[in-house]
């Protein structure tokens, strides 16, 4: 080997240790400031200390000439796995018989590198103890092994986010005497993996779990020369290929399933939906007592009386005691046709007050009740589940809310009652509707940022900007693909190849895209791909582009046509809301008048009066009114003081060679002063 390589390996290497040594280190200080919380009062997860500490590594990486993207990631995998033995070592002081533990058995249903297996791995790295994974054939065979005390846990797969509930392990847990002490949830990257890395289209047969089978049927269907088949679990599937030698057959599976049948990845990413995980439950027992600082989960299975509104009296009295679902279920109950069993996932912990208050009475409304456990969560709303955040910027502007609790003053009712839109309307909803978007929240208190070209252009340009974006704090990813230009001539966009760009480069960069959808029929096939569907000034009082919107469960960005009115956009916002689809973010982007100086006039009057009307969030395009890239960044901080909750700016890598509006683009200096700029007078301003 070269001499110069061979060192610079050794260099490379000696730093790795010190990496290890100082996470090492790090670690000894979370098990004593562990052991400190013990006894003590304090909460065991500091959000905000949490939040300051990741700004101070992102400056300090920046300064070092580090990407702030890559050390929030890695932070953010420290801090939760230092919160998670925390909560480990606070369960174990509560509960002598699990500390005394040290060496555990736990089963899951598969082969090695099966998912329950990845996530029993993930799920158990956090304990003090020796841990021994056991595969079972069934999940029946794997709980009765549990039960005779040949296991001490087991991972129990119980819902997916794209396949939903995994109806045999709801009716196991509800006829067998077994206890919940946990839950992991696991991101599920699908593969395909064949024995070499050959063309799709050589592949004749493909094998996994029927559940992995539904996940990625949008996949399947588009191989029609292929039979597909259901195998135990997908890592059977995998080992299965190792077995035949047959270069026509492939597998849907992990990519470590992958390797550790040594196996070729032929395509990732290949489930319906990009966000895919799986919630796993951890069965023991006994039930488990956690602190009550832990933020915890409660399971619990009931049927109701043979009584009118049972259903909803007995969920009344979880919302009497504030305990707010996390998941609503319902399954036959065993020989008695037409009855049913509902399970419930509440937010706190049995050990509370009002919880087992909330409990004793929901029991008298039923007529049968089981509780099946309290144990960590692991999901929390409005976070994604283990995806990162991009680096936030620190301080957050409390928008100006005419949201007065007590409703809309008389004279303003009177008006509204007039109008041609009622479910918009603010007389219909006092509080302003939120829209999550991802991680993201658009109409609340923080401002959003989306930023983005006008088109995509190409990969290097889509990918240029998503870094920007992220890499300055902006929260979503904006683009063109189906351009509706005034001239036939001028560039008509990438359509769906520009699409699977903006797509790649918003998962690259951690951020959810918005595009433009101009034809109804493309509706279905777009919101597969777009976090948010922008409906564009030119076709505002499109109604069978709106109802179409209106049927799909994606956010719409709804843009003011050129010519609306207020009240006119309002009822074009209706036709969405009016067709099932509540997730309208309105967009002013300037309107025509008789001023020719800027492209459109911004109408920054219709933000007030927009948000005095209606409970839906009001962004501000500030790039399509003024068309001259010199007057966005004040006209976006305008926007912002009169109570937008959010801007949206085209950007460009170089907009003298933008293929669409270049004049009104800000090239990344620009957009990055824009942003200073947006901070600055966010945290000058006091709060409202
Ligand atoms: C756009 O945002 O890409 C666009 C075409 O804007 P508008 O519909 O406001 O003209
Ligand atoms: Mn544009």
């Amino acid at each position: 080997m070269n001499e110069e390589l061979g060192n610079l390996r050794k260099r490379l290497d000696e730093i790795d240790e010190r990496i290890v040594c100082s996470l090492a280190d790090r670690q000894k200080a979370v098990n004593e400031i562990g052991e400190l919380k013990v006894d003590g009062t304090d909460g065991l997860r500091d959000l905000e200390r949490e939040e300051e500490l990741l700004s101070r590594v992102v400056d300090r990486a920046k300064a070092a000439g580090l990407d702030g993207y890559l050390v929030t990631r890695l932070f953010r995998e420290i801090l939760d796995f230092s919160v998670r033995r925390q909560q480990e070592h606070l369960a174990d002081r509560q509960n002598p018989d699990r500390a005394a533990q040290k060496a555990l058995v736990v089963g899951y249903q598969g082969t090695d590198g099966a998912f329950s297996h990845l996530a029993g791995i993930k799920h158990f790295s956090t304990r003090d103890a020796d841990v021994r994974f056991k595969g079972c054939r069934s999940f029946q065979g794997m709980l009765e092994t549990l039960r005779d005390s040949e296991l001490d846990y087991a991972v129990l797969p119980i819902e997916n986010t794209t396949a939903g509930s995994i109806n045999e392990a709801y009716d196991l847990l509800a006829r067998m005497n077994l206890a919940l002490v946990g839950e992991e949830i696991y991101k599920i990257e699908h593969c395909l993996v064949a024995l070499e890395p050959v063309p799709i289209s050589r592949i004749r047969r493909i094998y996994s779990h029927p559940q992995a089978l539904v996940q990625c049927g949008i996949f399947l269907d588009s191989l029609e020369h292929c039979h597909v088949e259901s195998f135990a679990d997908t890592a059977l599937a995998a080992r299965k290929l190792r077995e035949d030698q047959d270069m026509s057959e492939a597998a849907i599976a992990s990519e470590e399933a992958a390797r550790l049948y040594g196996l070729a990845v032929i395509k990732r990413g290949i489930a319906n939906q990009k966000e895919n995980y799986t919630r796993f439950v951890i069965v023991a027992r006994e039930a488990m007592r956690f602190d009550a600082r832990i933020p915890c989960k409660t399971s619990i299975v009931f049927a109701t009386r043979h009584e009118e509104g049972a259903l909803l009296a007995g969920l009344n009295v979880l919302a009497q005691h504030h305990l707010s679902l996390t998941k609503l279920e319902s399954r036959p109950r065993a020989n008695t046709p037409w009855e049913y069993l509902f399970y419930v996932d509440f937010e706190g912990n049995v050990s509370e007050d009002r919880v087992e208050q909330a409990l004793r009475m929901l029991a008298a409304k039923t007529s049968f009740m089981k509780i099946l456990g309290s144990y960590p969560t692991r999901t929390r709303k409005g976070e994604p589940v283990v995806e990162p955040r991009p680096p936030r910027r620190k301080k957050t502007r409390p928008s100006k809310t005419p949201a007065d609790p007590a409703g809309p003053a008389p004279a303003v009712l009177q008006m509204l009652e007039k109008k041609a839109y009622k479910l918009v309307s603010r007389a219909n909803r006092v509080k302003d509707t939120q829209i999550h978007v991802g991680s993201v929240v658009i109409g609340g208190e923080r401002p959003v940022i989306i930023a983005g070209p006008c088109s995509v252009e190409s990969r290097e340009q889509v990918f240029a900007c998503a870094q920007i974006v992220r890499d300055q704090g902006g929260q979503i990813l904006r683009g063109g693909c189906f351009k509706p230009r005034t001239s036939p001539y001028a560039f008509q966009g990438l359509g769906y190849e520009g699409l699977d760009l903006l797509e790649e480069a918003g998962h690259a960069f951690g951020l959810p895209i918005v595009t433009e959808v101009l034809h109804p029929a493309d509706v279905e096939r777009v919101a597969r791909q777009a976090d948010i569907l922008q409906v564009g000034a030119r076709n505002m009082q499109n109604s069978s582009l709106l109802k179409e919107v209106g049927h799909v469960d994606r956010p719409v960005l709804l843009k003011r046509g050129m010519m609306a009115s207020i009240d006119e956009w309002l009822a074009a916002a209706e036709y969405i809301l009016a067709h099932g689809n509540q997730q309208v973010i309105l967009c002013e982007r300037g309107i025509r008048t008789f001023e020719t100086a800027t492209r459109n006039t911004l109408d920054l009057s219709a933000v007030p009066v927009t948000r005095e009307r209606t409970h839906l969030p009001v962004i501000v395009d500030p790039s399509h009114a003024c068309g001259t890239w010199r007057w966005v960044p004040a006209l976006s901080e305008a926007a912002l003081a009169c109570g937008a909750h959010g801007i949206m700016v085209e950007i460009h890598p170089d907009p003298d060679k933008a293929l669409s509006d270049g004049p009104q683009a800000l090239n990344f200096e620009r957009f990055g002063e824009l942003m200073d700029r947006i901070q600055r007078v966010t945290e000058s301003r006091p709060s409202a």
